[in-house]
């Protein structure tokens, strides 16, 4: 059996090799294995220092301070901790929140079940490309109105969002804007002064580093205040207890410096994989681009195939590993509320997949899967008929 050819860097990304290296250096006996907040021998506080040099590399990313990064268990976490930590602290001032239907389930959940406490949601709707615009934000906003969540990058059609104006429409409203950036990070610039961004949500493991590592990052200048969500021994400033895990804070730091150095030139380079699946398709009837690609990272293509299932053409590319969005059950298939939201129609949205590349992505991968991918569909296409 090959390997499958791997075209779900959304869903993850392999650990680079660099950065699996460095975090072998704080596992075992001769490594910096201590805990970091140990105070009493020079190896805790070695280890202390490894994590206060990730936290100023995931900070210099973001034109953060360190001060402002609390570690977390992911972006899953970091969203929690904003929105729930958010809300509960400053729930004297308000209760309504604003974010969209097709955020990722770690914000929809979460403020499905702010609702459930008593707060009050506004879900708004995206335009076809799926951003929301600040004209629409704008229109949401109340007197009452003390959060926005609006997510960097969708992590299904890969569209950008415009958060420098949207977060002056949440601040010219008197709400706090939340950014879930977890598909950003190496993709887009994210500076958090320019975007006026007040809490960000990261991830390690869609940056080439671990899974089961994140971080929020919360505004000190004017001073944010988040509710902690997991009580303990007080570790992140009380905002978020329990031992740091070193090593996956140093994978996670140096993911994030080799997403600053290399980022730029991983995306031109992602651009012109992109675009020869495109140019590869081209003559091919019946796709449509649910991805806006002009208004996109280059790194994730969300396409329909009509008159096919997406779900039959995923088993006739056993060969490639990509996913298609919808959630299963025994039952039935559902389509993707990702692409629902967007307004796409049901057979349409049944019928689609998420084609997603990165830095190990090569011209020979794009090419086996443009060729599995015409097989597929003209034999699937025949069958119809
Ligand atoms: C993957 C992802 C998450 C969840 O991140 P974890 O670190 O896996 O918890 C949240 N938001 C978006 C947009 C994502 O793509």
């Amino acid at each position: 059996m090959t390997t499958p050819v791997y075209l779900d860097y959304a869903a993850t990304t392999p650990v680079d090799p660099r950065v699996a290296e460095t975090m072998a250096g704080y596992l075992t006996l001769d490594g910096i294995f201590a805990n970091p907040a140990s105070r009493s021998h020079m190896l805790g506080w070695q280890a202390e220092q490894a994590v206060e040099s990730a936290r100023r590399q995931v900070a210099d990313l973001i034109g953060a301070d360190p001060r402002e990064i609390v570690w977390t268990s992911g972006a899953t976490e970091a969203d929690n901790l904003a929105l729930t930590g958010f809300l509960r602290a400053n729930r004297h001032r308000g209760r309504h929140l604003v974010t969209s239907v097709i955020e990722h389930k770690a914000v929809v959940d979460t403020a499905e079940a702010l609702e459930a406490e008593g707060f009050e949601v506004t879900w708004l709707t995206p335009g076809q490309d799926g951003r929301v615009t600040p004209e629409q934000l704008r229109e949401a906003l109340r007197e009452d109105t003390v959060l926005v969540s609006l997510m960097a990058v969708n992590n299904e059609l890969g569209v950008i969002h415009d958060l420098a104006a949207l977060a002056e429409v949440a601040h010219t409203g008197g709400a706090a804007f939340h950014v879930d950036a977890a598909q950003a990070v190496g993709r887009i610039d994210l500076d958090v002064e320019r975007s006026g961004i007040d809490l960000m949500s990261l991830s390690g493991h869609k940056a080439y580093g671990p899974k089961g590592v994140g971080a929020l990052y919360v505004r000190r200048h004017p001073d944010i205040r988040v509710e902690a969500l997991i009580h303990g021994g007080g570790h992140e400033r009380g905002m978020r207890s329990g031992t740091l895990p070193t090593h996956q804070i140093v994978g996670m730091g140096e993911a994030f410096a080799l997403a600053g150095a290399e980022g730029e030139a991983d995306q031109a380079r992602i651009t012109a994989l992109r675009d020869r699946l495109l140019a590869g398709l081209a003559d091919l009837d019946g796709i449509h681009r649910n991805t806006l690609v002009e208004a996109a990272v280059p790194n994730i293509l969300n396409l329909a195939f009509e008159g096919v299932e997406g779900e039959s053409l995923l088993m006739a590319l056993r060969d490639i590993a990509l996913s298609t969005g919808s959630a299963c059950n025994s039952a039935s298939v559902e389509p993707s509320y990702v692409l629902k939201g967007i307004g796409l129609p049901r057979p349409l949205a049944l019928a689609s997949l998420r084609f997603s590349f990165g830095r190990f992505t090569t011209e020979a991968d794009i090419d086996r899967a443009l060729s599995a991918l015409r097989h597929a569909l003209t034999g699937l296409r025949r069958r119809a008929i």
